[in-house]
């Protein structure tokens, strides 16, 4: 591995915060695998999002060359980020912006407290961030006793239930509506106690809750989509209006942002402003997009800061093979069709970000070496699907299997004693490397037969490997005579009549 340096002095290598699994996947997973209700609502929400996504995408004829601009976009950013992140910051503090660097979570919070503490008030609204609930910035802040109101309906009700985001896009996807009037009964002060789960009901009674927030706050706090390097512009999508209303009425806007969120050009925005809200919401355009540069007097926020966020960000750029795991824009398309993720749900990665991403983008921000963190490789069958649907084509099975490999080396001990898997791989090197030897591991075939019940089943070997298998599954006796021993007597031999017992 090589370092990258993106001008931010002792960079910590890894990330902090919650981007660290606290059990392994397996374990959460099977957790998870219990809640029925969760799988229902998981797969209902899923498969419609993902088929709105094959409709609108299907209606653009040129949709693979823009996914191949997004991504040429994307790496050419990656490739040229120190001196586009200096060129942001001229442009963005040439207009009246203040950036803020941050190397991991802990200093992100640090800052982002202090701004707020600045502005003489304990209340901050919030429109939907994934930086922010990396870094874990809510409960900093009510440590420090400020609270922070989250303003997507769906944050909301994560927030008001206690509970954990399981989706990018949809966090409360494992909550169904008649969950959420009885958070909403139970959580929200001077709520109709009639409320029923009517969708129209629901979001109704969290407007009339968020509207007097909006209206009083002195301090907002975003994320951003984009960072647009030659203007100093950023920009938020979003589909409710609630960031509308954060980024223009209060006084004070704190934005934090990944440093991989940036866009060298303006232009790029044409073709993310397509890919985005196809992938994501499976809608032509998404209903609200905000763009802001620096500070105009007497309109929006007069103090704009920016933290700029790097918690692992710069260790995920230097894997050359994992890098490209940074061109995500977090549209969610990759977790809508993948069937490890519809099955578990979101909690199960442990990590701010989950399902396929998630499987790469957490190990790579922390380290594989990261307790937990170095089973969410796994959590994956590999059939590809996340890559197709990728508007940015990340290979995420291809960085999956190169992490599985990470994992296995950082396991191995010094000086290198082979496992059990070396040997078994050595074994079937030797084996299938001439015909010759493969016939003499055929003649020793049959020998299973004497480990197998009266059923013709192994149900249980030796070993961690082989009786690892044998724990969940059983295996079948070997034949009494292999392939190509019942192929040499029909053929060979010129036996045609008998041994056609070919087991
Ligand atoms: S990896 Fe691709 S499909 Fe998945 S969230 Fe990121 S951009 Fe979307």
């Amino acid at each position: 591995m090589s370092a990258v340096f993106v001008g931010m002095p002792s960079l910590p290598a890894y990330g902090i915060g919650n981007l660290h699994a606290t059990e392994s996947f397996p374990d959460a997973a099977e957790h998870e695998l219990a809640n029925g209700q969760m799988r229902t609502n998981l797969r209902h929400a899923t498969h419609s999002i993902r088929d709105k996504r094959l409709k609108v995408v299907g209606e653009l004829p040129d949709w693979e060359d823009l996914r191949s601009a997004g991504s040429a976009a994307k790496e050419a950013a990656m490739a040229d980020l120190p001196a586009l992140l200096a060129q942001f910051e001229e442009n963005f503090t040439a207009r009246g912006g203040i950036i803020h660097w941050a190397r991991d979570a802990d200093e992100a919070n640090r800052i982002v407290a202090s701004l707020v503490s600045e502005q003489d008030t304990r209340e901050v609204v919030k429109v939907k961030s994934m930086a922010t609930e990396e870094i874990g910035l809510n409960d900093h802040l009510a440590a420090e006793g400020i609270e922070a109101f989250e303003t997507d309906l769906a944050e909301l009700i994560v927030q008001l239930g206690h509970d954990k985001p399981s989706h990018i896009l949809v966090p409360a996807i494992h909550k169904n509506r008649s969950e959420v009037r009885e958070i909403f009964l139970r959580e929200m002060p001077d709520v109709d106690p009639d409320l029923t789960d009517d969708p129209r009901q629901l979001a109704m009674a969290a407007r009339a809750h968020l509207r007097r927030k909006f209206l009083s706050a002195k301090v907002a706090i975003s994320g951003a989509n984009f960072a647009v390097a030659d203007t100093g512009t950023l920009g938020v999508v979003e589909s409710e209006g609630n960031g509308r209303m954060c980024l223009t009425l209060p006084h004070t806007l704190i934005t934090v942002m990944g440093i991989e969120k940036l866009l060298p050009r303006a232009e790029d925005l044409e073709v993310f402003m397509q890919l985005l809200p196809r992938s994501s919401t499976g809608e032509r355009m998404n209903p609200y997009t905000s763009f802001w540069t620096g500070v105009h007097a007497d309109d929006g926020p007069q103090n704009v800061h920016l933290v700029m966020l790097d918690n692992g960000r710069t260790a995920a750029l230097s894997d050359r093979y994992g890098r490209s795991a940074l061109h995500c824009i977090r549209c969610s398309a990759c977790m809508n069709v993948c069937p490890v993720y519809e099955r578990t749900g979101g909690h199960a990665y442990g990590s701010t970000y989950p399902g396929p991403i998630g499987a790469i983008l957490s190990p790579l921000m922390t380290g594989i070496k990261a307790e937990e963190n170095n089973s969410l490789p796994y959590a994956s069958s590999l059939c590809g699907a996340c890559f197709d649907a990728c508007p940015v084509k990340i290979n995420i099975p291809e960085i999956l299997v190169h992490l599985r490999g990470e994992d296995v080396d950082s396991r191995r001990g010094k000086p290198r004693l082979p496992s059990e898997m070396d040997l078994m791989m050595k074994g079937a090197q030797w084996a299938f490397s001439s015909g010759r030897h493969l016939n003499l591991v055929e003649k020793a075939l049959p020998l299973g037969r004497l480990a197998a019940g009266r059923d013709h089943k192994i149900k249980r070997l030796p070993g961690r490997l082989a009786g690892g298998w044998t724990a969940s599954r059983d295996i079948p006796a070997p034949p009494k005579k292999s392939f190509r021993d019942w192929w040499a007597s029909e053929h060979d031999a010129g036996d045609t009549g008998t041994g056609k017992d070919g087991k």
